[in-house]
């Protein structure tokens, strides 16, 4: 489960995040949806650990993230405490940001290798894996940029997948997608969604987020203004804002 709690987050005067209290269960889908400039991605970001937060906790499996006890107070964790709790989130952009210079299954078995200490076989192995899971095996000698946007967003959710994650955050995965390259890659996330993975997923396609997520997150101006099921969020808004919203992007 991901787990915030009065969660705060400013740039100077700026307040972003204003006292965000989200669970996303575990085996939950959760779609965040919101106009722009709302903090969607500051708040993924946030759980990410890609940025600190100004208040509040986050917790991950039950870990807080960022920060242990000592004695009775709080002390932030060193880089490495830090990164090893990142690695059990995937992350994925709404940018692939590949390897330019690697092949596609080395691109997805370079984290297991350089990271997780798995051996050579093994990841090539569970790449092999991944990548047939997402429609790719064919292409695991290509070089990203003989790719397809959306095969190389596929092979981003292969390699997140490798680090053999707790939880998966995307933001925006198909939002610099062509509009005929954007079913593919729902496509691979519905997939993981049916797999019982957990997920927390920033999107403007409001028609996925109702048929995959299990709960509807709205937010505007730094705070969660609505959230439900999914069906009932979308089709029955009790707030005007998020009415407003919904009638803007549908
Ligand atoms: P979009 O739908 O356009 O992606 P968003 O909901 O993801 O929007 P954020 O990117 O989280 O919004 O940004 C929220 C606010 O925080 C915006 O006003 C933005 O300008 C500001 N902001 C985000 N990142 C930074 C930063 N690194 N420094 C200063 N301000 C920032
Ligand atoms: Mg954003």
């Amino acid at each position: 489960a991901i787990v915030l709690r009065a969660v705060r987050k400013s740039f100077g005067s700026t307040v972003v995040l204003d006292g965000i209290d989200l669970t996303v269960a575990e085996r939950e889908v959760v779609a965040l949806i919101g106009p722009s400039g709302s903090g969607k991605s500051t708040l993924v970001r946030c759980v990410h650990q890609l940025m600190p937060i100004d208040g509040g906790s986050i917790h991950v499996h039950g870990e807080l993230q960022g920060y242990e006890q000592h004695g009775g107070a709080l002390r932030a964790l060193g880089e490495n405490a830090i990164a090893a709790q990142r690695q059990r989130i995937g992350m994925v952009f709404q940018q692939f940001n590949l390897f330019p210079h690697m092949s596609v299954l080395r691109n997805v078995m370079e984290g297991p290798v350089q990271v997780l200490g798995d051996t050579p076989d093994h990841a090539r192995q569970q790449a092999e894996q991944l990548l047939d899971r997402v429609g790719l095996l064919a292409k695991r000698d290509a070089y990203p940029r003989q790719l397809s946007g959306g095969q190389q967003q596929r092979v981003a959710i292969a390699r997140a997948l490798a680090m053999r994650p707790q939880a998966m955050l995307f933001d925006e995965p198909t939002s610099a997608l062509d509009p005929e390259l954007v079913g593919e890659v729902l496509a691979v996330v519905q997939d993981l969604a049916r797999q019982g993975m957990t997920m927390l997923i920033v999107t403007h396609e409001i028609a996925f987020a109702r048929d995959v997520a299990d709960r509807v997150v709205f937010m505007e101006s730094g705070r969660l203004v609505e959230q439900g099921p999914a069906r009932q969020v979308l089709s029955q808004p009790t707030t005007e804002r998020l009415r407003s919203f919904l009638s803007r992007v549908n």
